[in-house]
């Protein structure tokens, strides 16, 4: 029975040492604003999580992101209608009562609850603004088929979050277009770089150095070499922070 009771507590105490080491694993960034802090927990690929004010804004959950240790979602904004973006069943785990759910019309037809917004559109959600900016390819080459696009203009949302007077932009799954090139006062850039459905690291840091954020994070970037986008911004004034969205399970 006391060997049991070992063995118990055993499984326990690794159990737990597995499970903070996943948390502290994850490269959470804290970023000052004049409301208080907001905290962003990169998950995996496109998957992340934001906690400001008590609440919590978790954006494109979809597996094999791991959100373990995480507080379920008050809010969950969707880019768009691809697999590594829209996920219902990751969208349910990180539901609770009252969690809404805004996303653009090519995703609403999948999850009916959603709030639409448009390209171009802005709406506010508790202490945050939220503007919809347009993601799209404009490289016909790099389609999955003669003619076809990955990301036609217009059916997905990237997003400017505006919290206590700063500017986060999640770029969503793009090319440097002429939207994100226009984006002004930007605190926080995530911009995905991956092959063939979004744009190259060199093509991302062209992009981000034409509307200089201060911070720049890759994200959605698997297969993809990103010491050359931080290195390509050298020099820039722009910090570029390299962090890994593609822990082992
Ligand atoms: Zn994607």
């Amino acid at each position: 029975m006391k060997s049991i009771v070992r063995i118990l507590a055993c499984v326990a105490m690794l159990s737990f040492a597995a499970g903070a080491h996943a948390q502290t694993a994850r490269p959470v960034q804290t970023f000052d604003t004049s409301a208080g802090p907001v905290k962003i927990t990169p998950v995996f690929h496109a998957s992340l999580a934001i906690e400001a004010g008590g609440k919590v804004i978790v954006i494109d959950p979809a597996k094999p992101a791991n959100f373990a240790g995480l507080p379920q979602a008050d809010l969950i904004l969707i880019t768009d209608i691809h697999p590594d973006h829209l996920d219902t069943n990751l969208i349910q785990a990180e539901s609770k009562a009252g969690t809404e759910i805004i996303a653009p019309a090519a995703v609403a037809k999948t999850v009916t609850t959603a709030k639409v917004i448009g390209n171009g559109e802005k709406t506010t959600w508790g202490a945050w603004t939220i503007e919809a900016i347009p993601m799209y390819n404009t490289t016909a080459s790099r389609g999955p088929a003669p003619g076809k696009l990955f990301h036609d203009k217009g059916r997905g949302n990237g997003y400017v979050l505006t919290y206590g007077g700063k500017r986060f932009y999640f770029s969503g799954d793009t090319e440097g277009i002429p939207e994100m090139v226009a984006l002004k006062n930007i605190d926080v850039a995530f911009i995905c770089m991956n092959l063939p459905y979004t744009m190259t690291p060199e093509e991302a840091a062209v992009a981000v150095k034409a509307f200089h954020p201060k911070i720049a994070i890759p994200y959605h970037y698997r297969g993809q070499d990103i010491t050359v986008f931080k290195k390509a911004l050298e020099g820039t004034g722009i910090e570029v922070r390299l962090l890994e969205w593609y822990p082992a399970a």
